[in-house]
């Protein structure tokens, strides 16, 4: 006997009961988004590697080790399969000219896929939803998009904390850099294997190191805050007033500096300690070079990728779920003329809107009610051959106490549209 096929390691199913609060968590986050003036954007889950390795950096985790990276053998080109959405958005904003008349506020959403070590809160297929400002460059735009946070953690009733840094301009980063491979050369006996490899390459990367036999080391490092020019260091005040001018509290975290390559003065994370290891739910920030480094017009930009499956488990853990989606009513039927009248009943039912669900398969009355009672329906509407030759229904309240009643269709409408 042949074994049977199991999903890819890291790629998870959603199966109905996970996907009723994947929707739920959706529609507040188009509501949210729309409320905001972002428009989606959708773009192709494959591209060319190349546009990874020029947008993310050549030297980070995920084009080092995590793009599912593969030749196309019918032309030979080499494909990637999205490890996370900003290079896509840009690609496609410069290819379609997007910012001829100004800026733009756009979102997409999806799944993503990077070679990591499955494990709570991190999987090779996860999903995220993005957010680019791009053509602004004032420290408002990025207090909008952290403002905008602080709006969709209240609706989803979750309190991650917010910590900003900012990486400053090219040349404090020169600086920095040359501080820091000074720094890290002097201690060379502490560093792991990745820190060793990027030593020259890319020493700010160190920083981002998740190894904790390196966080002793990180936290003496030279910090690029210090040589940060004036231009910077007032785009990041002006920042922090409008954080605070808006009631959101925020935490400075030096070390932030983010995994890819492509970010310049702010950068932010929301993160909890409630997830375990895997804490930040949601992460970005200014990426000024992205698009002339892409090929487009120089044009600044900012944006944030947030991760559903971490923000769904935060929300787990505050005890009262997304309310899920049940059907209205479940259609319960027995006897010929019952049988046809059943069909009319629910269109009429689902031509006002409601969520139908018609009892399929026959059977008594009794052993269809407990179908209605397991389909989590909040009324059973109840078609007997009576009940068809009068062209009423039955509704029997599947939760709580309210007496059964019988009814004319019209009316079942007006009584199942009530709470
Ligand atoms: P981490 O430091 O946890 O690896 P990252 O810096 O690589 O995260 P980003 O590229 O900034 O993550 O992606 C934005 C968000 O997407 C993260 O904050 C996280 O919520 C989510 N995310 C990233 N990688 C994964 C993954 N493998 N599985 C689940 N969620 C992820
Ligand atoms: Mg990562």
């Amino acid at each position: 006997m042949s074994e049977n096929i199991q999903s890819v390691r890291g790629m998870n199913d959603c199966l109905p009961d996970a996907a009723d609060a994947w929707q739920g968590f959706e529609a507040i986050v188009r509501d949210w988004l729309r409320r905001y003036g972002y428009r989606e954007m959708r773009t192709p889950i494959l591209e060319h590697t190349g546009l990874f390795k020029r947008a993310i950096g050549e030297v980070t985790d995920i084009v080092e080790k995590e793009m599912y990276t593969f030749v196309d053998e019918l032309n030979g080109e080499s494909l990637t399969l999205r490890p996370e959405g900003t290079a896509s958005s840009v690609r496609a904003v410069i290819q379609h000219n997007l910012l001829y008349d100004g800026g733009k506020r756009l979102w997409y959403s999806g799944p993503m896929f990077r070679h990591e070590r499955p494990q709570k809160g991190r999987y090779r297929q996860f999903h995220q939803v993005g957010v680019e400002a791009l053509g602004f460059a004032g420290p408002d735009v990025d207090a909008e998009l952290i403002v905008m946070c602080a709006d969709l953690w209240r609706e989803l009733g979750i309190t991650p904390t917010l910590q900003i840094n900012t990486l400053g301009d090219h040349g404090a980063r020169q600086r920095h850099r040359h501080k820091l491979i000074a720094y890290y050369e002097a201690h060379r006996d502490v560093l792991d294997a990745d820190a060793q490899r990027r030593l020259h390459s890319n020493p700010l990367r160190i920083l981002d190191s998740k190894n904790p036999a390196m966080q002793a080391l990180n936290a003496a490092a030279p910090r690029l805050l210090d040589e940060l020019e004036d231009e910077a260091l007032n785009h990041f005040d002006a920042l922090q007033a409008l954080l605070r001018a808006n009631g959101i509290a925020f935490e400075i975290n030096p070390r932030l500096v983010r995994g890819l390559d492509y970010y310049n003065r702010t950068v932010f994370e929301w993160v909890t300690d409630q997830l375990g290891a895997q804490g930040t739910v949601c992460a970005g920030g200014r990426y000024d070079g992205l698009v002339e480094q892409l090929g487009g017009k120089p044009a600044p930009a900012a944006g944030f990728a947030m991760g559903i499956e971490r923000l769904l488990a935060l929300v787990e853990t505050r005890g009262k779920p997304i309310a899920p989606a049940v059907p209205d009513a479940y259609i319960v039927h027995a006897g010929d003329a019952a049988d046809a009248f059943a069909w009319q009943a629910a269109a009429t039912l689902r031509g006002a809107g409601l969520a139908v669900v018609m009892h399929c398969g026959g059977g008594s009355f009794k052993s269809q009610m407990k179908k209605a009672d397991a389909s989590r329906a909040r009324y059973a509407v109840i078609i007997g051959d009576d009940e068809a030759a009068a062209r009423q229904v039955s509704l029997k309240p599947l939760r709580g106490t309210a007496e059964q009643t019988r009814v004319e269709l019209a009316l079942a409408i007006e009584y199942l549209k009530k709470a």
